[in-house]
Formats: structure tokens, C-alpha cells, sequence
């Protein structure tokens, strides 16, 4: 693999005990990139985040980040990145300046350039009104928001951000990924990303599918879909014996959560006469284009099960608390 990569990843593995987290991983990130890591939970996407921010070591492998060694050369690798964890780790007690002060302090950044960085950061997550406000009373989203500009005090050339926009409701997502691909085109930053909400990763120069530990496809989204994605036919037997008759005369179907079923329609004769057969037995029809979402059905038999259900109740509950965002 080339020499220029931002991120370079061979082989890792790691587990916990008796369970396998990452199983032979290999990767390489164009610098100035969007690369996302997309997978259902327990994928194994956060253990790779935390080898390549050198929290961890790899059982076996190697990875290299801006050009530094994660085990030979941790600090150097350190240096070269930001981070967003899931969790906040933010200071509730300090000020947003303060947070990112100390931050700078850690990194050892000089006075002068720290304070000029700091305002630069904090106007452009749009939080200069709330300089010197304490951050108890913060949003969710505007926590997110200064996460990032601390994330990007120290000018790092790599940025990981893991899960970004989880409990986000979905103005304040559009945001944060606004600011995300601002600082992408402006800075050359490269940005890693985990997400399980496929729509989250349209707009990524790279997807990587991973799932068990695994990675099971890579590409650019339109290659992902033309490669691996199908259409299907999702239907809602009207009950369960609807259900079970379909499910024992159709194998190529596969049962989805609340009892619905996903049909492979590729031929459109052939899913014209499934319709046509069980029209009286079905409560709902709807025809699915290829999608990011079918790739990822068409590769593990499987949806990225709680995207809509998870997202649809972090909106609910954005929606509850309303206010800052
Ligand atoms: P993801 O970020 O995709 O949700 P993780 O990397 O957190 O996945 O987890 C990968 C696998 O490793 C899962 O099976 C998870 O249960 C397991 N795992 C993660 N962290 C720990 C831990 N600290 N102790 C034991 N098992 C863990």
C-alpha cells in the first residue's frame, strides 16, 4: 500500500477474553478523506477507534496513523489527532473556554497561538456567544459542538469521531456534519467517523461495512450499491400465519423486525407474481430500490436493526426537551 495513506491499518485483531472484537482488519484512508466505519452495534467499531487513538494496543497487527507507529510511537500518533468519543468528557463545571484551555495546556500549545486558537474554534462551531458560559448548561448538541473544537484545538491532521450524533435530534446532525465537511474541504483534515445510520455515511468518500469483527465490503457508496445492492420488496404479511406461509414458500425471503418480510426483487416478473399470489395476505407493500441499507441486508441477511427505531427516539426526545440545539 502506498506510503501517503493518513491511516493505515494490516491485520489487527483483538478480543476480549473469549470474544473476538476485530478479526484480521486491514484499511488504508486517503488523507483529506471521508472515511466511514459504518456497522451495527458490537461490530467492533469503537475497539478499532481506540487502537488507532493508541487506548489500546492490538492483539496482532499494525496501524499506523499520520505516518506514526499506534504501539512504537504512541505520543507522535497522539499528536497528529483529534478525538470524539461516544461519552462526553467534557469539564461540566468549567467554562466552554475553559474546557478548551486546558486542553491546550495538555497539548502544551503556547499562550498566544492557544487563546487566538481557541476563539477560532469556538466561532467556528458557531458557541462564541457561550465563550464563558458554564457547560452544565449546555445542549446536547452544543456539548457535541465544542467536543469538536476541542477535538481540532491542537490543529490535529486526523480527526476521529466516534458516533457523533448519537441522542442528536436531526437539525443539530445536519449541523455538526456540516461543520465536519466545512473543516474536510478547508483544512484537508481527514475524517474517520463510526456510525450505524446508514444515511448518516451517504455523503462518505469511503464506507467501510464491518460487522463480527470483520470487514465485509469497502467502496465509495455508489460502488457499495451498484456492487452489492438489490432491490427487495417489503411486505407486512396481514398476521403471523400470513407470515410463516410466506416464509416456507419463498426461502429467498428474509424476516425483518415487527414481522415484516424483505423479498429479493431484482426481477420484476418474479416479485409481480409474489405480489400477485399473496396480494390478499399482505398488509403493506413497499418496493426498496438499491440502498446502502439493502448492501448491508444484502451481505449479512440482516438490517442495521435499531437505526430507525433508535434515531426515531432521539428525535422524540430532542423534541421533548426542544430549546438550544
Ligand atoms: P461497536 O463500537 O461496533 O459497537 P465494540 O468495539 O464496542 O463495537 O465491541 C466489539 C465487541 O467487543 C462486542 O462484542 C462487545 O461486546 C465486545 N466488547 C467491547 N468492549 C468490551 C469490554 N470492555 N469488555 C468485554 N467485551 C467488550
Amino acid at each position: 500500500m502506498s506510503g501517503t495513506a493518513a491511516i493505515e491499518v494490516k491485520e489487527v485483531s483483538a478480543a476480549y477474553g473469549s470474544t473476538t472484537a476485530l478479526d484480521a482488519v486491514s484499511l488504508s484512508v486517503p488523507p483529506g478523506s471521508h472515511f466511514a466505519l459504518l456497522g451495527p452495534n458490537g461490530a467492533g467499531k469503537t475497539t478499532l477507534v481506540n487502537i488507532l487513538c493508541t487506548l489500546r494496543r492490538p492483539d496482532r497487527g499494525s496501524a499506523v496513523v499520520a505516518g506514526s507507529d499506534v504501539v512504537r510511537r504512541p505520543s507522535q500518533a497522539r499528536r497528529s489527532i483529534g478525538v470524539v468519543f461516544q461519552d462526553s468528557s467534557l469539564d461540566d463545571r468549567l467554562t466552554a473556554w475553559e474546557n478548551l484551555e486546558f486542553h491546550g495546556l495538555v497539548y502544551g500549545m503556547p499562550t498566544r497561538p492557544r487563546r487566538g486558537l481557541i476563539e477560532t474554534m469556538l466561532d467556528l462551531v458557531e458557541l462564541g456567544d457561550w465563550t464563558h458560559e458554564i457547560v452544565r448548561s449546555f445542549s446536547g448538541g452544543m456539548r457535541r459542538r465544542l467536543e469538536i473544537a476541542r477535538a481540532l484545538l491542537h490543529e490535529p491532521r486526523i480527526l476521529f469521531l466516534d458516533e457523533p450524533t448519537v441522542g442528536l435530534d436531526a437539525q443539530t446532525r445536519q449541523r455538526i456534519w456540516h461543520y465536519l465537511e466545512q473543516l474536510r474541504r478547508d483544512r484537508g483534515l481527514t475524517v474517520l467517523t463510526t456510525t450505524h445510520y446508514i444515511e448518516e455515511v451517504e455523503s462518505a468518500d469511503q464506507i467501510c461495512i464491518i460487522d463480527h469483527g470483520r470487514i465485509i465490503a469497502q467502496g465509495t457508496p455508489d460502488a457499495l450499491k451498484s456492487e452489492h445492492g438489490h432491490s427487495w420488496l417489503h411486505v407486512l404479511p396481514r398476521d403471523a400465519a400470513a407470515k410463516a406461509a410466506m416464509l416456507a414458500r419463498l426461502p429467498q425471503a428474509h424476516a425483518l423486525g415487527a414481522n415484516a418480510l424483505a423479498i429479493p426483487a431484482d426481477d420484476r416478473q418474479d416479485s409481480d407474481a409474489i405480489l400477485a399470489q399473496y396480494r390478499d395476505q399482505l398488509a403493506e407493500v413497499r418496493f426498496q430500490p438499491p440502498t446502502l441499507e439493502s448492501v448491508f441486508l444484502s451481505l449479512t441477511g440482516r438490517e442495521l436493526r435499531d437505526r430507525a427505531d433508535g434515531q426515531r427516539s432521539a428525535d422524540r426526545a430532542a423534541g421533548r426537551r426542544g430549546g438550544r440545539s
